[in-house]
This record gives structure tokens, C-alpha cells and sequence, in this order.
């Protein structure tokens, strides 16, 4: 067997991805844990910010020149890169063979057979990967990712996804629940269902996202279920009455705003307005008193105005988020802002706002925290908490981090745990009986 070293970047999707190159490669090559080990190396790559590429690239350079000293090794390409750039790396010599995420099914005759093609990243309009059990080596045997969809629709103008994954489609449902049949009775407590915009999830018009909610939360009562990324325009009140029904669905709800101003909005595709994503985050605090939000927010896109930052900044305050990724604004190539819109906002205007946006956020989720002090909350234990072995870490159902005195506990189980004292990230606990 030839060892194969798989690195992974970006989001949730890759991770998910690579398990399946994982699993499509397992006949001939066995995972190792370094680089320096393998007879193949695979980079599985983010083109979300241009930062994201610069470092896939930096570690190119840096694979490449191991390449030269040792063994001889084969270097590829997967993931967003793969469909962007498609053969320049290969051109440059610092990759072997290039592969988009619709192509994952060819990597074992790239491998081995020395006539086939070492670039392909052609899109399809019905690859999910439908047959292929993901090989779950980043697991902890707790939690795991099911995609139930891939690509996406919807253009926003800042982002290369709809390009590099192409056009969206769904999982046969019989399939996503087989596999999350099948993680239950290895083991696993909790499951997060994954797609660029899982609102949009349909198979054969019929079956909708929110039925494939409850079905997959009616087949273990305690088996965790929860889902990313939603779309704002997408979130149906049908869906948040499935998740208010069933207990194990968590808590959470992840919706990117991107920005406070219609304006914006409109300038990034988005397809709602200020007013419509408040709406919605009423109708989730209507129906779902106890779930968190969390968002995602981009400081100084193309002609944000001060005021147009300012209306960021109220409608955070408005929604109270209770977490946040946030980013400046990186122009990328190929996208219909990079054609048509100016970068015009200076880099220092930009940082300012985001340190601006970041400041806010962190008071935002203090202020979370601290009403949780006093609560108690079923957490499913993670593993040891970074800071002390003699602690535990684990999440409650709104996705809120809370580490707690070891004592007898175990990871992959569900305890009690009362809130004591918070910091803007964690929440600290002790454990209570459960049947608190
Ligand atoms: S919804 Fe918009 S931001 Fe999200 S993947 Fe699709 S195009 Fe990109």
C-alpha cells in the first residue's frame, strides 16, 4: 500500500471531502500522518480570501522542496484551487495532478494509470459522491459532517463558490439517512448536516429540508442534529417549527447577514433587505426563545459608506448575535464584484470598520454569556479542555463551548453542567445531577 498524506483548508465541506478522497483512494493507499511519510501528498484547498490561497501556496513551495530532497512523492491539488487555477501549479511544476470537487472519482486512476488525464475539474450537474461511505480519519468518533448537498445557486457577487463547485444539487434523502443511520449505531451523538445553503435542499420537489430534519431527528431521540449554513432569503418559519418540535435538534442557527444596508446587500446579490433579515431573526426568537444566532459579517465591500458600516453595526445590535466570523472584504478573481464593482475602499478603512465590527461582537457575546450564568445546560462532552487536563470541554445545544472539573465524566456523554462564570468565548461550569 502507498501511504497518502491528505491536508485539508477552508470549511466544513472540505473536511467532508477529504474523508470521501480518503475513502476513494483506500483500496491502494493507507493514511499517514505526515507529509515527509507519503508516497502521495494532497492539498484540499480554500479560495474563499485571497489570504486562504497564499498560504496553500506558501506550502506548495514548501512540499515542492521536500519533493526535491527525499523520495519521490506526487503533490496534487483538490478542492476550490483545483477549479480555479485549474493547470497553472502544474505549469510551475509545484503540483503532480489537479482535481476539482467533482472529480474525486477519477483520483484513483490518476494515481495509478499513467495515460489518464492529471487535470480534471469539470463541473457536474449530479455528482454527490452517492455510494461512497466517507473514511472518517478527522473524527473523534462523536460527532460527525453529512453533506447533504453540493454547490450553490446563488451568485453573490463576492464569492467564487458558485464557480468552483457549480451549480447546486441534492442528496437522495434514502442515502443521508442511511448514513446517519449508520454513524448512530457506531456510536455517534451528534450529526451536522452540511450545504452552501441547506434552506434550498429538495429532492424530487416533494421532499424539503425541513422534513429531512425531523425524519433524520425522529431516529434517535439522542442523537444530535444540527445544520449549516442557512440563507437568509431560504429560512422558513416551516423549518423552525420542526426545530422547536424536536429536542435534539440543536439550538443553533447560523444565518450570514454579511452586511446591516440594503444597499450593500443589493450590491452582493444577497436577494434580502435589512428589514427582511430582521424578520426573520424575529421569527427565529418567536419560535425558538432559547436558540442562538450566529452570523457572518464582510467590513468594506465595494463603496460601503460610513453609514452603510454604521447600519452593520445597528443591525448586529438589533439581532444580538451571539457569535460572529468576520472579514474584510478580499476581492477574488472571477467574480462578478471583481469584474464590475471597484475594491474602492482603502485597506486601513477597512481594517478599522472590521476592528470596529470585532469590538461590538465581543461585547455582544459577553453580554450572551453572562445570561447564561445561573442556567443549566446538557452539554455533550467533547474531550480535555486546551487550557487544563483537569478539565472537560463540551457544547449545549446552542453550539456554546463549556468547560467543567473532569471528575468522572467521559467524552462522548451527556452531563449537566451549571454555568458559574463566562469569558466572551467559553462558558465555565460544574456539573449537576442529571436530573437537574
Ligand atoms: S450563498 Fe452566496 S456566499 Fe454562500 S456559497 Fe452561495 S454564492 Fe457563496
Amino acid at each position: 500500500m502507498k501511504q497518502l498524506y491528505i491536508e485539508t483548508y477552508g470549511c466544513q465541506m472540505n473536511f467532508a471531502d477529504s474523508e470521501i478522497v480518503a475513502s476513494v483512494l483506500s483500496a491502494t493507499h493507507s493514511l499517514c500522518e505526515k507529509a515527509q511519510d507519503a508516497d502521495v501528498i494532497i492539498l484540499n484547498t480554500c479560495s474563499i480570501r485571497e489570504n486562504a490561497e497564499q498560504k496553500v501556496l506558501k506550502r506548495l513551495e514548501e512540499l515542492h522542496a521536500l519533493q526535491k530532497k527525499g523520495k519521490s512523492r506526487r503533490i496534487g491539488l483538490i478542492g476550490c484551487m483545483a477549479s480555479r487555477y485549474k493547470t497553472q501549479w502544474m505549469e510551475s511544476r509545484l503540483v503532480d495532478f489537479v482535481a476539482g470537487p467533482d472529480a474525486y472519482r477519477f483520483l484513483p486512476e490518476m494515481l495509478t494509470d499513467a495515460e489518464a488525464p492529471q487535470v480534471r475539474t469539470e463541473l457536474s450537474l449530479d455528482e454527490t459522491y452517492l455510494g461512497i461511505t466517507p473514511l472518517r480519519y478527522q473524527s473523534n468518533g462523536i460527532s460527525a459532517f453529512v453533506p447533504i448537498m453540493r454547490g450553490c445557486n446563488n451568485f453573490c457577487t463576492y464569492c467564487v463558490v458558485p464557480y468552483t463547485r457549480g451549480r447546486e444539487r441534492s442528496r437522495n434523502p434514502e442515502s443521508v439517512l442511511q448514513e446517519i443511520r449508520d454513524l448512530a449505531e457506531k456510536g455517534y451523538k451528534e450529526i451536522t448536516l452540511l450545504g452552501q445553503n441547506v434552506n434550498s435542499y429538495r429532492w424530487e420537489n416533494a421532499y424539503d429540508f425541513p422534513r429531512l430534519m425531523a425524519d433524520a431527528a425522529g431516529m434517535d431521540p439522542k442523537l444530535r442534529i444540527r445544520f449549516t449554513t442557512s440563507h437568509p432569503k431560504d429560512l422558513s418559519d416551516g423549518l423552525l417549527e420542526v426545530m422547536a418540535a424536536y429536542p435534539n435538534i440543536c439550538k443553533n442557527i447560523h444565518l450570514p447577514a454579511q452586511s446591516g444596508s440594503t444597499e450593500v446587500l443589493r450590491r452582493m446579490n444577497r436577494k434580502y433587505t435589512r428589514e427582511s433579515y430582521l424578520e426573520r431573526v424575529e421569527s427565529i426568537r418567536r419560535h425558538l426563545p432559547d436558540a442562538t444566532i450566529s452570523t457572518d459579517l464582510i467590513s468594506g465591500f465595494c463603496g460601503e459608506t460610513e453609514e452603510d458600516h454604521r447600519q452593520t453595526l445597528s443591525l448586529m445590535e438589533t439581532a444580538r448575535f451571539d457569535y460572529a466570523f468576520m472579514f474584510k472584504y478580499s476581492e477574488r478573481s472571477g467574480t462578478y464584484a471583481a469584474k464590475h464593482l471597484a475594491d474602492d475602499i482603502p485597506d486601513e478603512v477597512k481594517t478599522a470598520r472590521l476592528e470596529e465590527v470585532i469590538a461590538l461582537q465581543r461585547q455582544l457575546s459577553y453580554e450572551s454569556h453572562r445570561k447564561d450564568i445561573g442556567k443549566t445546560f446538557e452539554i455533550l462532552v467533547e474531550g480535555p479542555s486546551k487550557r487544563s487536563d483537569a478539565h472537560l470541554f463540551g457544547r449545549n445545544s446552542q453550539n456554546k463551548v463549556i468547560v467543567f472539573p473532569k471528575e468522572d465524566c467521559q467524552a462522548g456523554t451527556y452531563v449537566h453542567v451549571k454555568v458559574i462564570d463566562c469569558t466572551t468565548a467559553t462558558l465555565l461550569g460544574e456539573k449537576v445531577q442529571n436530573n437537574a
